[in-house]
């Protein structure tokens, strides 16, 4: 059975961190996201950007093996959306956490990430649960949607504009992802890391910095979409491109709040299944 996160891994379109202590409202302010950001024991400075060197490739290999049963727990226990960073540090050694402070202490202008900052902060208090679901994908492959969470107003502006599609077009989107915590996209961030050679700002086009992700900010809440064919773009923008419900969005989402944010010729990949709650 294919799982979302399994193989493609949740969708992590655009994010990054920046700890509310000592950040400041300016981009070029914003530094890390942890809570005792003025204390490194390393200068995140020394990490290179371009390509980790091999010992921080397998320090990350390290962490994220440190990490993997905190995170399948939360996904078990459907709590994911409450990650916290002190989560994450309870449970690695003082050398990973040492690394992982000096990574999530990088500066996003170090990064030259050109979308705008969203917010590290908690998670808000009226998160609806969307509960997993089970979609008849491609050649007799299940796709499994984890449980998701919206925040309330975001959910019912999901509903009414799903209910408009299903009687335009007879079809309907899922919520492939919601709402992630900024702890988790960091998590995300060096997941995905493998992916792209363990460059970090290759990885960064593709995967949001924490704090930089519209999943984490409830007040510009993103949704990725999935359709009912298990279709959500992932590995081919051009297929969730080519779908009715793509081109019934690009006509109608406005009317519910909602507007596309990656278009095809922006700084970020395109990413047609990832809409944002502008709100009305
Ligand atoms: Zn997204």
């Amino acid at each position: 059975m294919l799982t979302k996160l399994d193989c493609i891994g949740l969708v992590v379109c655009g994010c990054l961190i920046v700890c509310s202590g000592c950040a400041t409202s300016s981009l070029k302010q914003a530094a890390p996201v942890l809570s005792d950001c003025h204390d490194f024991s390393r200068n995140p400075e020394s990490i290179n950007l371009e390509k980790l060197s091999d010992a921080d490739q397998a320090m990350v290999k390290s962490v994220l093996g440190s990490l993997e049963p905190i995170i399948h727990e939360r996904r078990q226990q459907q709590t994911l959306a409450w990650l916290t960073f002190e989560d994450l540090y309870a449970l690695l050694d003082e050398n990973q956490q040492i690394f992982l402070r000096a990574f999530a202490a990088i500066y996003p202008n170090q990064l030259k990430i050109d979308i705008p900052y969203q917010a590290i902060q908690e998670p808000p208090p009226d998160l609806v649960k969307i509960e997993s679901r089970t979609l008849p994908a491609a050649n007799g492959q299940l796709y499994v949607t984890q449980t998701q969470f919206l925040p309330k107003n975001v959910y019912f502006a999901y509903i009414n504009m799903t209910k408009a599609m299903q009687q335009d077009i007879e079809k309907t989107l899922y919520v492939a992802s919601g709402y992630r915590s900024p702890a988790y996209q960091l998590y995300l961030f060096l997941f995905y890391l493998k992916n792209h050679e363990y460059s970090i700002l290759e990885t960064r086009r593709f995967v949001a910095w924490p704090g930089f992700s519209e999943h984490g900010n409830p007040r510009r809440q993103a949704i990725d979409f999935v359709n009912e064919q298990g279709i959500d773009g992932q590995d081919n923008a051009a297929e969730f491109e080519a779908l009715e419900e793509y081109r019934w969005l690009l006509e109608h989402a406005g009317q519910f709040g909602f507007e596309l944010s990656y278009p095809k010729g922006g700084k970020m990949a395109f990413e047609p299944w990832h809409w944002r709650y502008r709100g009305q």
